[in-house]
């Protein structure tokens, strides 16, 4: 009921309800071919576990079973309940456990209304997707294969997550053939345009979900440290305050990275946040001009920004990584300049963690 339905175009929008989001109902964007792999899955091998669950007559055994008798204007849901009444609501309030139980009416009988099934033809819970990546990277190691990926590595397409990494712009330019958006557009394909467009969106995105998670973990009473502390508190409350019943529009995201308040960029394997303001931004040496970047520049991040901020999420990485090379430095198989290498990360890495512990700040309204 939520999966778009797939046509000749190269970028669909579909719609998370609100009751199976994080925290709010969102857009989520799907490319064509990678809807066309899910509608090859439900035709196959979805279709082959419900026959043998069919066979098996297992939906007959789920309780509270839910059977949907229409999904109309507006995504609202009318079902028949197992005492045979007929309820009605929105596809936005129904919760994870009670799309397990809903099912539609199949040429062959009851079929699960959720996409993802289970071999045996069950509806798979989400976070069983946690096993699933699990198991593959499982799979991957003991093939040799260096690849290793968590559900939430997931969130962003592979182009921004690219964009991000330390030398993505240059990465991206060779993947797509353009290094700036300038060059980009002068190259004027349709896919290349297309491209753009997604990771124009896939920014905005992952900027709401930055400032998101920035408002988990101080509403989880994290404490936060770093020159760029005030703004990063500031800003989780501000994105909390405009945003706290969901951001839906493209408008709406289009207005978040327009907000000079809110540019809280994460990166996974960083151990700080930057609060980019262009003025202070050490990476970028055309800074207080106006071609100054508008992201910042992980790869050339300057321990001294005043752009940074840190919460204990990122203290916490900090501590396990000291662990890590201790392990690494202990087992003495490294030659000596490398040895010295990791022992001046280990300095660096505390000299971080005294900092935070020393300055670290609790925003108010998560004090008990
Ligand atoms: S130097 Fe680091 S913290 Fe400062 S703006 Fe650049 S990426 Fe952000």
């Amino acid at each position: 009921m939520e999966l778009p339905e797939l046509g000749a175009r190269s970028y669909y929008s579909g719609w998370v309800g609100r009751a199976v989001a994080k925290r709010a109902g969102r857009f989520y964007y799907v490319s064509h071919p990678a809807l066309q792999s899910v509608e090859v899955y439900r035709a196959s091998t979805r279709q082959a576990s419900i026959r043998r669950a069919q066979r098996a007559g297992s939906y007959e055994r789920i309780p509270g079973l839910q059977v949907v008798e229409e999904v109309g204007r507006g995504r609202r849901v009318r079902w028949t309940e197992s005492d045979g009444r007929l309820r009605e609501g929105h596809a936005n309030e129904l919760t994870a456990a009670q799309r397990m139980r809903m099912f539609v009416r199949g040429e062959d009988g009851l079929e699960p209304a959720m996409v993802w099934l289970t071999e045996t033809g069950m509806p798979m819970a989400y976070r069983s997707w946690t096993k699933t990546f699990e198991r593959a990277s499982d799979r991957c190691a003991a093939a040799g294969v260096r690849l290793y990926a968590t559900p939430k590595m997931l969130r962003h397409s592979v182009a921004w997550f690219i964009y991000r990494q330390p030398g993505g712009r240059i990465a991206l330019g060779l993947q797509y053939g353009h290094v700036g958006r300038t060059l980009a557009a002068a190259y004027g394909g349709r896919t290349k345009q297309d491209m753009l467009k997604v990771l124009d969106f896939e920014r905005q995105l992952a900027l709401a979900d930055t400032l998101a998670e920035a408002s988990d973990r101080l509403a989880d009473g994290e404490g936060v440290s770093g020159p760029a502390a005030e703004r990063y508190i500031d800003a989780a409350h501000e994105f909390d305050a405009r945003y706290a019943g969901g951001f839906a529009t493209r408008a709406q995201l289009r207005a978040l990275m327009n907000n000079p308040r809110l540019q809280v960029y994460e990166d996974p394997d960083a151990l700080l946040t930057c609060n980019h303001d262009p003025y202070k931004a050490l990476c970028d040496p055309q800074r207080g001009r106006s071609t100054a970047l508008r992201t910042p520049s992980f790869d050339r991040c300057h321990a001294a920004c005043a752009n940074i901020s840190r919460t204990d999420t990122h203290i916490e990485r900090a501590h396990q990584e000291v662990e890590r090379l201790r392990g690494e430095i202990a087992d003495g198989l490294n030659p000596a300049p490398l040895a010295k290498r990791l022992n001046q990360r280990v300095e660096t890495l505390e000299t971080i963690i005294h900092q935070h512990q020393n300055t670290r700040r609790i925003p108010r309204q998560a004090q008990p």
